[in-house]
């Protein structure tokens, strides 16, 4: 736009950008979960999942079409079970690349979203910023017009943020990533938790659940020998039932490299029989996109790995 004054543009150029995700590959599973391998404006790469259907994943029974979205260029947490941690952290994302992911998955599903969770690569509330300014747009009715308790946000465990999203006006919903019931689990896995122990955070949700008007909910991975015992499934109903919280059982997704693994199917229908005689309401996540290597991070570390192979050879 060269008839444009030179400071203008330079304005322009600042305060926006017409970048669009470029879709890298696709991948289906049978039972309909996709994921989709994006690269950004500066060759890095994310990752989004569409699950058509999940029946009491967050919130109400469904046919809603949701999605898993990114919110920063790998991760900085180094979550010992995670690909999404394995190449280190890049940086974050804007807030139109965060929407963009929406909006480039609509287009390639032909169908509208419904359900927003934030988790996929990144910690979103150490990108809060934009991962803020992006919900507001996606909530606005200018905007995609998706209602607040349609979007969920996790985080592994910052304190401070989980405080800050409390004092936020809107309804947003909030997932734990708790993964282990007491700081020697979480200490062993997830080095958050030195940062801000579990009673630290348990007092941070004590104070988002007095604010808002909806449930939280507690992910759990099972991961075999680790994490998946009678005694932290007992601990975990405690926590849970202290926050009238939900908790949502994730069966461990392999990763190539690292060495953790699934429990057996019995182990994992144990634990949550545990969590349900002591009347918490919890799910055990069917195998949706184990097929598709559906843990967050995994297509994303295959391609950069294969990509770099390819420049060496
Ligand atoms: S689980 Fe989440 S917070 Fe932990 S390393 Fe992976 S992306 Fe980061």
């Amino acid at each position: 736009m060269t008839d444009l004054p030179h400071e203008l543009r330079g304005l322009l150029a600042k305060l926006f950008a017409f970048d669009r995700l470029e879709l890298v590959r696709v991948l289906g599973s049978e039972d309909t979960t996709r994921k989709f391998l994006f690269r950004l404006g500066d060759a890095n790469l994310i990752e989004s999942v569409l699950i058509p259907a999940s029946p009491a994943l967050y919130g109400e029974k469904s046919d809603r079409r949701t999605i898993c979205i990114s919110t920063q260029v790998g991760c900085a947490y180094g979550c010992k079970f995670c690909a999404s941690g394995l190449e280190g952290f890049s940086r974050n994302l804007r807030a139109n690349e965060i929407i963009d992911q929406i909006l480039a998955v609509e287009r390639e599903g032909g169908e509208k979203i419904d359900n927003i969770v934030f988790m996929g690569m990144g910690e979103p509330l150490a990108n809060f910023d934009n991962v803020m300014c992006a919900i507001r747009i996606i909530n606005a009715p200018s905007g995609l017009g998706i209602g607040a308790r349609r979007i969920t946000v996790s985080t592994s465990g910052l304190v401070p943020q989980i405080r800050k999203l409390a004092d936020e006006p809107l309804q947003i919903r909030l997932a734990v990533s708790l993964h282990g019931a007491t700081d020697n689990v979480r200490n062993q896995i997830m080095p958050i938790n030195r940062r801000y122990n579990l009673e630290t955070l348990l007092s941070a949700c004590d104070y988002y659940v007095a604010h808002k008007k909806q449930r939280l909910t507690f992910e759990y991975i099972l991961i075999a020998g680790v994490n998946d015992s009678d005694a932290q499934a007992n601990l975990l109903a405690e926590h849970a039932g202290r926050l009238s919280a939900k908790v949502n059982l994730i069966p461990y997704n392999t990763v190539q490299g690292l060495e953790w693994s699934r429990p057996s199917r019995n182990r994992q229908e144990k634990f949550l029989s545990i969590l349900r005689a002591d009347g918490i309401a919890a799910t055990l996540r069917s195998e949706k996109g184990h097929d598709i290597d559906a843990a967050c991070g995994q297509l994303r570390l295959q391609t950069n790995r294969k990509e770099r192979r390819q420049i060496t050879v």
